[in-house]
């Protein structure tokens, strides 16, 4: 099967925001084991868009089309399929329903502009969409697919998620393609290519399952994938193979697929009854931020200090005036006095703390920007780790909250 991206939206050709969506699809198809040739973007001008249908529909047995299903007058998608197909677009019951449930569960009043988004082409089926207003579209003609999604990036993921992709693969299977299932295995504490030593000898061997590393932001990850016509044959060849990635590589593994980070210290924290507190200053709140992203981490959460400066370091964490005039803010005697102190403050069994320098500006040849110190206070335990990240000021404060939330899991 070859597909075709179609992203429609003018703030993507005017570089206003990032075509994240293309990204996830294109990731998603690669899974699926269906061919991507092309992806297109487009602005939201009918004639531009279905033109641009056109030609999609001409190259690829699969089209998925990205946002302008919202109910204002720039939103051309529908139009644009129904003047693809040759067919009219009417008001779809079954559409107009899941709008107003949509708008009843939120207890708002349903705006009548959104009648636009109930109008469907005759051969468009109503995909549900339970993360938004906008049901999504789904084609079949002349042995072709066409799926519309809404732009919003956490409506598209949803509803791909939640029904796209299955369908996708039952397409695939009754073609007689095979199944392909994979598993991401998720690692920190090390890097990518001491990661790829480990296991090069079944990075050479792999037929099927077949093994990738990839690295992220202050992560790196092995996929498996494995291709048969059997799911649970697929599955026992990938626990196979992630049983030997295991023996080899356990200690940094802190979870597979959707897992994060945060959500892996949270059922670290619940499986040891421990508490945790931050106390940032780099970071900004970025960490308290991530493990409060975490639905349930009241159990294990008590909170944390955002002691941006030597005042609050000292009067609220107790980090003595001498440790700071002594060796500064961003040192380890700093980072471990400020894992410790809000430990004292909190009562936590766990104390996290970071203290760097995020820049552009404020580095020295001794304290060059990005330097950045994370201690871990325990019970009986203390660490401080020192890091040097290369990036700009977000990124130094990101990875500094990575880095230190990694420290947890080691
Ligand atoms: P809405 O009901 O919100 O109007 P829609 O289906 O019409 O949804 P768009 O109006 O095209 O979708 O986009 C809605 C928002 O989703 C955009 O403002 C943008 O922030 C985001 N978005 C759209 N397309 C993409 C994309 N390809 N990648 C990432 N974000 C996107
Ligand atoms: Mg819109």
């Amino acid at each position: 099967m070859k597909a075709e991206i179609v992203c429609i939206g003018t703030e993507l050709l005017l570089g206003q925001i990032l075509d994240t969506n293309a990204a996830f699809l294109a990731e998603e198809l690669a899974g699926l084991g269906i061919d991507l040739y092309h992806k297109l973007t487009v602005g939201d001008n009918l004639e531009r868009i279905v033109a641009a249908l056109r030609q999609a529909w001409q190259r690829a047995d699969l089209l998925i089309l990205s946002g302008g299903l919202g109910p204002t007058q720039d939103d051309l998608t529908r139009e644009a399929v129904a003047a693809l197909l040759g067919e009219e677009l009417t008001p779809r019951q079954a559409a107009w329903e899941q709008i107003v449930a949509y708008f009843h569960k939120m207890d708002r009043p349903y705006p009548e502009s959104n009648r636009r988004q109930a109008l469907f082409p005759a051969s468009g089926q109503v995909i549900a969409n339970s993360f938004g207003t906008a049901p999504a579209l789904w084609v079949e003609r002349e042995g072709r697919v066409l799926v519309a999604l809404p732009g919003v990036p956490y409506e598209l993921k949803g509803i791909w998620n939640e029904s796209v992709r299955e369908r996708l693969g039952r397409i695939l299977a009754a073609e007689g393609n095979p199944l392909l299932t994979s598993r991401t295995i998720r690692m920190v504490g090390i890097g990518e290519s001491a990661m790829e030593e480990q296991v090069i000898d079944l990075i050479a061997a792999q037929s099927n399952p077949t093994i990738a590393p990839y690295a992220g932001r202050g992560e790196v990850s092995l996929r498996i994938t494995a291709k048969g016509f059997r799911e649970d044959e697929n599955w026992r060849l990938i626990d196979a193979l992630t049983e030997k990635v295991r023996a080899r590589l356990g200690g940094y593994i802190y979870g597979y697929d959707q897992d994060n980070l945060e959500t892996a210290i949270g059922r670290l924290l619940r499986e040891r009854g421990w508490r945790l507190a931050l106390a940032e200053s780099c970071t900004g709140g970025l960490m308290a931020h991530r493990i409060t992203n975490v639905a349930g981490s009241s159990d294990y959460y008590l909170g944390g200090v955002n002691s941006y400066s030597n005042e609050l370091k000292m009067a609220v964490l107790g980090v003595p005036e001498s440790t700071l005039a002594e060796h500064g803010a961003v040192s380890p005697e700093t980072a471990r006095a400020m894992a410790a102190g809000i430990r004292r403050l909190t009562g936590a069994e766990v104390g996290l703390s970071a203290t760097g320098i995020a820049g552009p500006g404020g580095g020295t040849a001794e304290k060059p920007v990005g330097l950045v110190y994370l201690g871990v206070d325990l019970p009986g335990y203390s660490q401080v780790e020192r890091r040097i990240f290369p990036l700009d000021r977000i990124g130094n404060k990101e990875s500094a909250a990575q880095a230190g939330l990694a420290l947890l899991w080691q």
